[in-house]
């Protein structure tokens, strides 16, 4: 893995150390946080302003599948660089990576998922290729998170996250192509 370089105008790139954490954690929570918001979505337990669900127009899309669809887009552009380190790194790359970041924290303040470990499904662990990942959601948002396998004990780490990105991708392009 290449190691990040110096020639940004912050410490990561042209991240902050503040906002490079704060990136790290965004992509790993996008991954419980999306599908929760596409549940969230299917049920209509959006809430909205005060507006409830039942006064939801039918054709309305909740906002939370506007939220998720807003991330994943955002996600989308985050694929043209292999890792996030180049993103990081990159001129136009750091700047979706902020859009990002803000997305995924003002959804998981307005949409906070319950304080319980998630399992994360559809994805597999990086070590032992098993879905047996256990998501356990952090205090308070930019806190850290912590995703272990329930197979092999090992706790997904920051190189992790660029393969994990690839796999939210994946799972993107397959349900894009369900639908
Ligand atoms: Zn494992």
């Amino acid at each position: 893995m290449d190691e990040l370089t110096a020639d940004g105008h912050g410490e990561f790139g042209y991240l902050t150390t503040a906002q490079w954490r704060s990136f790290q954690w965004a992509v790993s929570y996008s991954l419980v946080l999306v599908p929760f918001l596409r549940d969230a979505g299917n049920y209509s337990i959006s809430v909205d302003e005060g507006r409830t669900a039942k006064t939801e127009p039918a054709l309305g899309m909740p906002a939370t599948q506007i939220a998720a669809i807003e991330i994943e887009s955002l996600a989308g552009e985050l694929r043209h660089w292999p890792d996030l380190e180049d993103i990081a790194n990159d001129t136009t790359g750091w700047q979706v990576a902020i859009d990002f970041t803000r997305e995924v924290q003002t959804a998981a303040h307005r949409w906070p998922m319950e304080d319980k470990p998630h399992d994360v499904e559809d994805v597999r662990c990086t070590h032992c290729g098993m879905i047996a990942l256990v998501y356990q959601p952090p205090q308070v948002p930019g806190d850290e998170t912590v995703v272990r396998c329930a197979e092999c004990g090992q706790v997904e780490d920051d190189r992790d996250f660029a393969e994990r990105l690839a796999i939210m991708r994946d799972e993107m392009k397959r349900l894009r192509h369900a639908s």
